[in-house]
């Protein structure tokens, strides 16, 4: 039987399909539909927490299909407040590399014909999304990771792409003249729904290629599936490494304003 409030969640990206060992799974619905597949639960410490792969089980569901509403619907509905959501990133910047953590502060959603928000009508909520992600988990999860196994970028912009195809080297170009940093295509609309439910988000970026590559130089090539997983894979243990590190760190108690976001508003189910 499960605890009655599991706090903190992970939601897995590419190649993370499992946290800690020792775990009970549970299948939770949702009004929004399933979510992408059982939630493990596992201990650090005296606290629960809840991981979800977000691709499933197996990495059957494409960043398109993920679905990122009931996702986060069954993770408040286990109790949990604060969710981490790690993800694999392409880096736009030559002093961002393969193996690296971005603990990213800022987006850009490019994304398009996704199920976005929880407030689909006929409640019409409005949320801040100026900083979308946490401050307060934010900074507990670099302190975790600054001194970690991975070298660690204090902050960036993540531009999310819809996928699953990679990005052209125009529209590469053109991100990295806007200022961002690294390239996913999971981070939107999830960041935004968590801020939707009141809870606390914060993310960090492994980089696992150079996008769309690095013109005239051989070295840095465009990016290929089997390169993101690839690289992924081998940096899994260190992420997890400092995955743990942060939950165990978590406050108790909340300071950060996330939980008063919605205005008191909850979303009308779908009919
Ligand atoms: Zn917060």
């Amino acid at each position: 039987m499960v605890a009655d409030a599991i706090d903190l969640a992970v939601i897995g990206g590419s190649g993370l399909t499992s946290l800690l060992d020792e775990v009970e799974t549970v299948l939770v619905t949702t009004p929004w539909g399933a979510p992408s597949g059982p939630i493990q639960i596992a201990r650090i410490g005296d606290r629960e927490v809840a991981f979800l792969p977000r691709h499933g089980v197996g990495h059957h569901l494409p960043p398109h299909r993920v679905p990122y509403r009931a996702n986060l619907w069954a993770l408040r509905a286990l109790g949990v407040t604060r969710v981490l959501g790690p993800c694999a990133a392409g880096s736009l910047r030559a002093d961002v590399h393969p193996g690296d953590l971005v603990v990213v502060d800022q987006a850009i959603d490019r994304t398009w014909g996704r199920a976005d928000t929880f407030f689909d009508g006929p409640t019409v909520n409005h949320v801040s999304l100026a900083d979308p992600y946490c401050p307060e988990l934010r900074s507990t999860l670099l302190r975790a990771a600054t001194g970690g196994p991975l070298p660690v970028h204090d902050g960036g912009t993540v531009v999310v792409i819809g996928g699953p195809r990679f990005a052209t080297r125009a529209e590469s170009h053109l991100h990295r003249d806007q200022g961002a940093t690294v390239i996913n295509m999971t981070q939107m609309p999830e960041a935004a729904l968590a801020r939707e439910l009141g809870l606390c988000y914060a993310s960090a970026a492994l980089v696992t290629d150079y996008d769309a590559g690095v013109d005239d130089d051989a070295t840095m090539a465009p990016v290929t599936q089997a390169q993101v997983f690839a690289t992924f894979e081998a940096n899994v243990p260190l992420l997890r490494e400092v995955l743990v590190t942060a939950l165990a760190a978590v406050p108790q108690e909340r300071t950060c304003g996330c939980a008063e976001a919605p205005g008191g508003l909850t979303p009308d189910f779908p009919a």
